[in-house]
């Protein structure tokens, strides 16, 4: 599968990637061939990525299918002059075939509408959780 997407870069600099293909060609695709129904899925079912594509870390994962990736951001206090620390906490979908779980980073990809809240995708592990013990 072959999209065209945005990369995560400041903001007012958009980077426009050619043919940025992600899913099937992933190793965690080649790992978990596990079977996908998932009809919300955008390798095994019909949706499509577009738009932006931002990196986070997983924060929750009790929902089904949904994953909550939580990001740092920056907020400008004009009074102080100052930059504050604040985070932005994005729902997004999370197919069987990714399975993405607590504490992991995940690069997530912008679609449709899949419900109230969420019109997110997660497209890619980047890092699991590291596992002590
Ligand atoms: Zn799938």
């Amino acid at each position: 599968m072959v999209i065209r997407l945005y990369t995560d870069l400041k903001k007012g600099q958009r980077k426009y990637l050619n043919e940025l293909s992600f899913g099937c060609e992933q190793e965690n695709h080649v790992v978990n061939k596990m079977e996908c129904n998932d009809t919300s899925c955008f390798v095994h079912g019909t949706l499509k990525l577009r738009g932006q594509v931002l990196t986070g870390k997983v924060v929750s994962a009790k929902a089904k299918n949904t994953v909550i990736v939580e990001r740092p951001t920056m907020k400008y206090i004009k009074k102080y002059k100052r930059y504050a620390r604040t985070s932005s906490r994005i729902p997004a979908h999370n197919p069987p075939c990714i399975n993405a779980k607590e504490g992991d980073f995940v690069k997530i990809a912008e679609c449709r509408k899949i419900s109230r809240t969420k019109a997110w995708s997660v497209s890619e592990i980047i890092k699991r959780k590291e596992q002590t013990k």
